[in-house]
């Protein structure tokens, strides 16, 4: 958009963000690098910006504590802000911009398929199946449907088909991982006293930080790994941490990269004929439904939703969460790749940490607060549906019509873990 003199935008790096829970240090770092990125393209294309850093004398460090310095610096006379994503965050701008007494609005995030108001709508009353949802959604989007409103290929789902073990071949891709020295800026975070967790890996950090690298991510999914997204989804693997997922969720989440922009690739690609309709289908599942789902539920139901605990459970997070000692091999290797990475897979998450803290019995409201600050795509509004509903079967069935409660010979059956386990999976 035109540069306007009489707008200013204002990005703040606060301790109130960076304290509500214990984030991974890449996510810390990784959050704040892409924002000063994001800064520096504004400022260069002509804008006003104002970028309260972590380490700026002047920051008071939540929003509520620098609206007023701020109003009072440069005479503002109306405020805008973007609609958050998470409940906590909506609930802090809107108090700050209430006691402003500016005339105030809020934008829309833009940065979904479905307006929230539309999405809250449809959670409102009743929560559908997600399958229903999805198809709903297809058509609605004209994605993947001929002109009757039909699926392509004739049926709406291929999950039968995408329920592979990977015993090596193909061998999975390495991810496109960026290598960049960010250690000046972890210093910084260091200085300012925020505690985190993980590898902060500031000497090479990989993930991407703006538009251009998170595209790059998604061109090099599109052209190395789409096609065996579907066969292998829920596969596990001590060999491969990221198998042939597309590592999109923290472009996606932080908006570097658009949900539809994805989508349009994956569909170019199956037209194309570089992958097949149950890939392609598949890979729009997750993005389309899944993703569009769980933030429907997120809104309409917080936040009762996150205080849910049907099945009372209240055991502690086994302390080896937060440093991977343990000689059970898949949690060892999925918690240990966690804190390298911020990453692991989905079936990771699920079938791994997420299946023992069920089955332990594990209190929802830590194994909430363990899954929101170790992955550098968690963000409440996606993490808390995943984690209390799917995962941990808290919400008594509102995401997920079963628990997700498995022995080991569900690991045995779809990874090689057990192979070098200390125990017996029997
Ligand atoms: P891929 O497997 O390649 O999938 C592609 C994309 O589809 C993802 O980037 C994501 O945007 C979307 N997607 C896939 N599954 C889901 C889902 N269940 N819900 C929403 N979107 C989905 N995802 C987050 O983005 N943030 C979280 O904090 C988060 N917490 C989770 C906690 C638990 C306990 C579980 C079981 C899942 C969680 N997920 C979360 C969903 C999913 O595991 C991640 O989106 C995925 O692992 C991200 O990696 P990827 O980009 O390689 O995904």
């Amino acid at each position: 958009d035109e540069a306007d003199d009489d707008v200013l935008y204002v990005l703040m790096e606060v301790r109130s963000e960076t304290d509500y829970v214990r984030h991974h240090a890449q996510k810390v770092i990784g959050l704040f690098a892409a924002m000063r990125q994001f800064g520096e393209t504004l400022a260069k294309a002509g804008h006003r910006v104002e970028h309260i850093r972590i380490s700026d004398a002047r920051n008071r460090h939540s929003f509520s504590d620098n609206l007023p310095w701020l109003i009072k610096e440069f005479k503002f006379t109306r405020l805008e802000y973007m609609e958050a994503d998470e409940w906590r965050v909506e609930q802090a701008l809107n108090e700050a911009f209430a006691a402003s007494g500016l005339p105030n609005v809020v934008v829309s995030a833009e940065h979904f398929l479905l307006e929230r108001v539309d999405a809250v709508e449809r959670f409102a009353k009743k929560v559908p199946r997600m399958e229903f949802f999805y198809r709903d959604l297809r058509r609605r989007f004209r994605i993947m449907v001929d002109a009757d409103d039909k699926p392509l290929g004739g049926k709406w789902n291929y999950d039968v088909l995408n329920r592979e073990k990977w015993l090596g071949d193909p061998p999975a891709p390495v991810w496109p991982w960026n290598k960049r020295d960010l250690h000046e800026l972890w210093s910084e975070i260091q200085a300012a006293g925020v505690e985190t967790m993980g590898e902060p890996s500031d000497r090479a950090f990989g993930w991407p930080l703006n538009q251009t690298e998170a595209k790059a991510w998604l061109d090099d999914f599109i052209a190395h790994r789409l096609r065996f997204f579907g066969r292998f989804q829920d596969a596990l693997s001590e060999h491969s941490t990221t198998l042939f997922h597309a590592g999109l969720s923290f472009a996606l989440n932080t908006k570097m990269l658009h949900p539809c922009e994805v989508i349009d690739a994956v569909v170019s690609a199956l037209e194309r004929g570089d992958c097949d309709l149950p890939a392609a289908e598949g890979f729009v599942r997750q993005i389309l439904g899944w993703r569009e789902y769980v933030r429907g539920i997120y809104w309409a139901r917080m936040p009762a939703y996150g205080r849910l605990n049907i099945l009372g459970a209240k055991r502690t997070l086994p302390a080896w969460y937060w440093n991977a000692d343990t000689r059970m091999a898949c949690l060892h290797s999925a918690i240990r790749q966690s804190l390298e990475l911020g990453y692991a897979h989905h079936i990771q998450r699920l079938m791994v940490t997420g299946n023992f803290a069920l089955i332990a019995g594990c209190d929802p409201d830590e194994v909430d607060r363990w899954y929101l600050g170790i992955y550098i795509d968690a963000f409440e509004w996606v993490e808390l549906p995943n984690t209390r509903g799917m995962s941990q079967f808290a919400d008594g069935g509102i995401v997920g019509s079963k628990p997700y409660a498995a022995s080991a010979s569900y690991i045995a059956r779809q990874s090689d873990h057990c192979k070098t386990c200390y125990y017996n999976h029997r």
